[in-house]
């Protein structure tokens, strides 16, 4: 079966970035199951996926705009450590889920000062170009159910 609109895809996938590590891989774990056409995975993949058959290998590389977006220099900024109390230790590359105006934020400790913590509010793979390896295990018809939540079961 072809992928297309309303269709429940599982894949199993090798995401690698530019200098060729891999970031994340559904390898040894079930496969990313997800309904095509709902914008539940990054545009571009989705767009890559389009038209393929179950069994077949993609390889696509995506760039941000079709990923994660690029970089916002704004979304860097020093707080106070106050803002941390609780935490023992803060290190550079910790990650902190924030809630914002515009939902679940995750951010990324940058600098650690005597008095502030310089944090990154960029997607982890903000302005990075994603190499994706792909198999499509699975294409099947979404069930009604699945269409109305506008996900897979
Ligand atoms: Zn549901």
């Amino acid at each position: 079966m072809q992928v297309s609109e309303n269709k429940v895809v599982s894949i199993h996938y090798t995401l690698k970035n530019d200098a060729g590590e891999i970031i994340d891989s559904s390898t040894g774990r079930d496969p990313l199951t997800y309904l095509h056409g709902a914008g539940n995975i990054i545009p571009g993949l989705e767009k890559a996926l389009a038209g393929k058959d179950s069994g077949e290998h993609v390889d696509v590389s995506v760039a941000p705009e079709e990923a994660y977006g690029s970089r916002n220099e704004s979304l860097i900024q020093a707080v106070p450590k106050e803002a941390f109390e609780g935490v023992d230790k803060i290190e550079p590359g910790m990650q902190f889920q924030a809630q914002t105006p515009s939902g679940m934020q995750v951010l990324t400790v940058v600098e650690v000062k005597d008095d502030e913590v310089v944090v990154d509010g960029n997607h982890p793979l903000a302005g990075q170009t994603l190499h994706f390896s792909v198999d499509i295990a699975e294409v099947r018809e979404a069930t009604e159910e699945e269409l109305s939540h506008g996900h897979a079961h």
